[in-house]
């Protein structure tokens, strides 16, 4: 009503002093939205991806776990479908593979040749999947008893493992390869990932420790039935680079999960006990954190067998029988 008063340019004037008085309350709303709206989305995003990557970690930790099952399954069929005949030959039931448990260069009865010319009997402890955090305690406990033993590792970049190649090297042992990845999907996709792997691994414990090792254990042994690739295709290329591969006789059976120091102990002295007396053995044992309980029956493991007669514990050498279940086809055919 006051309005009524005014002047024209008055009035303008109050106009534009209500427009400047509700910009001012607008502004502050306008840039609190532009800041609070994207400050809300980064944060709901940032959860969205946390929970995410989370998810992912879990699902590559579940598979991580399956190919162990699927591991220790290969590794356990392997030791339980061989069984020995009388003359040191081991033979298991899968049609194809053609198993023999023989000499460097002999085949069936001329197994043992090192052991028995030496007048000893040999056993080679054999350590799949290091090095791991155990690594020292093995070290440790082999020290204490005075025995060198093998180790077929894989490829760990971490930097609390790394220097344990050397350790292991510098202290007397034997190194063998046990796959750069350990992943079977990846190992056994093909002859040519197979191959990559196995030079990958090879050069890198070269760079670590001075060693071109050339033994090897394969992922499920080489018996396993998970590759997809011929496993002898797979044979012959070590064969053509000079690797020979070791199998295994005995186990302590910690490829199964959660087993306690006795079990461990006890299915090692069985399995032990069960190799011919003749015939030397090579034990599967495993170096990584989720067998402490391995680690644990160790000494006892190595006390039963340093009390047996004429025995000795030696590391994997060029000298060494080899335990194989399965041999080239090709290889068998030039040994007829
Ligand atoms: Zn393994």
């Amino acid at each position: 009503m006051a309005d009524e008063h005014l002047t024209d340019a008055e009035k303008e004037k109050r106009r534009r002093a209500r427009r400047v008085q509700r910009l001012k309350k607008e502004i502050p709303i306008a840039i609190l939205t532009l800041i609070l709206v994207p400050t809300i989305l980064a944060i709901v995003f940032g959860i969205r991806s946390h929970q995410l990557k989370m998810q992912v970690m879990r699902l590559q930790e579940e598979m991580q776990d399956l190919e162990r099952i699927l591991d220790q399954q290969a590794e356990q069929e392997a030791l339980y479908y061989g069984e020995y005949t009388g003359n040191g030959t081991v033979i298991t039931d899968s049609e194809e593979s053609d198993v023999i448990l023989s000499g460097r260069t002999g085949i069936d009865t001329s197994v043992n040749v090192e052991g028995v010319s030496s007048g000893k009997r040999h056993v080679y402890l054999t350590f799949d999947d290091g090095p791991s955090l155990m690594t020292d305690k093995i070290l440790e406990i082999l020290d204490d008893y005075g025995v060198k033993a093998t180790f077929f590792v894989t490829g760990k970049e971490d930097a609390r493992l790394v220097p344990e190649y050397a350790r292991i090297a510098e202290a007397g042992h034997t190194i063998g390869m046990h796959s750069y990845s350990h992943s079977y999907r990846q190992l056994y996709a093909s002859e040519d990932s197979f191959k990559q792997d196995l030079n990958k691994l090879q050069e890198y414990i070269y760079d670590l420790t001075g060693v071109w090792s050339h033994y090897y254990r394969f992922p499920g042994g080489s018996s396993n039935t998970v590759s997809t690739v011929s496993m002898n295709l797979l044979i012959d290329y070590l064969n053509e680079q000079d690797i020979v591969y070791y199998d295994w006789n005995a186990s302590c059976g910690d490829g199964a999960s959660g087993l306690s120091q006795s079990q461990i102990y006890y299915t090692a002295i069985r399995s032990f006990d069960s190799v011919p007396e003749d015939v030397d053995v090579i034990m599967l044992l495993h170096d990584s954190y989720d067998h402490r309980s391995t680690v644990a029956a160790l000494p006892g493991i190595i006390e039963y067998i340093l009390a047996q007669d004429n025995t000795e514990i030696v590391p994997i050498t060029d000298d060494s029988v080899t335990v194989q279940h399965r041999k080239a086809i090709q290889t068998t055919q030039s040994e007829d």
